[in-house]
C-alpha cells in the first residue's frame, strides 16, 4: 500500500490532492494478512499507518532506503509507531564506520529535533542493512547499493515463495549499476522506481541523481519486469501533470503511476483490481 509517493519535500495544496503529496512510505501486506509488517522508508507518509492499524501498535520492520530527510522526517510523527506497545526494527544503511543508531540521531536530536532516537516509545532495535538474503518479518529481503548522491543508499528486493517486487525510491542508473543492483529489479512482478524527473529535465535528474520517466521505463523493459509502479513524483509535478505523464513515452511494460493510499498487487495480472482506499 503506498502511503507516500513524493520526493524532496511533501506537497500540500490543492494541485496536489489526487496523487497525494507525502513523502516515501510504502507499506508491505503479506498474504492473509491485514496490516503492514514491513514499512519501505519513513517518509511522512508513515502518519496514515494509524488509519491501517486501527487501535493496534505496529509490529514489524522499517527498511530504509536511505537517510535523506523524505526518507526519515515521518519517522517520530507516527502515533503506531511511538507508543509503549509498539516493536520496530530500524533497519538504516551504515556506512562511515557510524552505528545505524548514531546515523539515526544526526538527523534526530537536539538541536536538530526535540528528542534522541532513545525518546521513541516501545521496543526499537536499531540495526545496519543485512548483507544478502535475510529472512525479515516472513519476506525475503536482498539488500543493494544503488546509485544516488549524498550518502550510502541502498534498493530492496521483498520475495515471499512466489511473488517479488522491488523498490528503488531514489535511484540515478544513468550513474552505472553494479550486477548486485541489477539483481534486484531483473524479473521481479513489480518495480516501484524513482521517477522524479522526465528527460526535459535531464540536467536537473544529473545534478541530483535521480531516473526520468522515460529511463525508468527503458529499465523495466530491459530488466523483464511484470509492471512498473513510477514513484518518487517531484514535489511540483501537479495532478494534471501526472495524469499525462504516461503520453511523454511509451512503455512495452505496464506502467501504474504511484497514487497515495493505492493498494497494488504484487501481480502483473491483477494490475486492473489497483484501487486508491485513502
Ligand atoms: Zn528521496
Ligand atoms: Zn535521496
Amino acid at each position: 500500500m503506498l502511503l507516500g509517493v513524493r520526493g524532496s519535500t511533501p506537497a500540500p495544496g490543492p494541485d496536489y490532492v489526487r496523487y497525494g503529496g507525502h513523502t516515501s512510505c510504502v507499506g508491505v501486506i503479506g498474504t492473509g494478512a491485514a496490516v503492514p509488517t514491513l514499512l519501505m522508508d519513513a517518509g511522512t507518509g508513515i502518519r496514515s499507518l494509524p488509519g491501517l492499524l486501527g487501535s493496534e501498535p505496529f509490529r514489524g520492520a522499517i527498511m530504509l532506503s536511505h537517510l535523506h530527510w523524505d526518507h526519515v522526517e515521518g519517522l517520530p510523527f507516527c502515533r503506531a509507531v511511538d507508543r509503549n506497545d509498539a516493536r520496530v526494527d530500524l533497519y538504516v544503511p551504515e556506512q562511515d564506520g557510524v552505528s545505524a543508531r548514531d546515523l539515526l540521531a544526526r538527523t534526530m536530536s537536539p538541536p536538530s529535533f526535540p528528542i534522541e532516537p532513545e525518546g521513541l516509545l516501545g521496543s526499537w532495535r536499531f540495526l545496519g542493512v543485512p548483507e544478502g538474503a535475510a529472512s525479515i518479518e516472513g519476506f525475503e529481503v536482498t539488500a543493494a547499493d544503488v546509485s544516488h548522491k549524498g550518502g550510502r543508499t541502498v534498493g530492496y528486493r521483498v520475495a515471499t515463495a512466489t511473488r517479488s517486487f522491488a523498490y528503488l525510491p531514489d535511484h540515478a542508473p544513468s550513474r552505472g549499476m553494479t550486477p548486485a543492483a541489477w539483481n534486484l529489479l531483473e524479473g521481479v512482478d513489480l518495480l516501484l522506481h524513482d521517477s522524479q524527473f522526465v528527460e526535459s529535465e535531464r540536467s536537473l535528474a544529473d545534478d541530483y541523481g535521480h531516473a526520468t520517466v522515460e529511463e525508468t521505463m527503458a529499465l523495466a523493459a530491459k530488466a523483464g519486469v511484470g509492471a512498473l509502479v513510477l514513484f518518487h513524483h517531484s514535489p511540483v509535478r501537479t495532478d494534471s501533470q501526472l495524469d499525462r505523464i504516461l503520453e511523454i513515452a511509451d512503455s512495452p511494460v505496464p506502467v501504474v503511476v504511484a497514487k497515495e493510499g493505492m493498494r497494488i498487487p504484487v501481480d502483473p495480472t491483477q494490475l486492473d483490481s489497483v484501487r486508491v482506499t485513502a
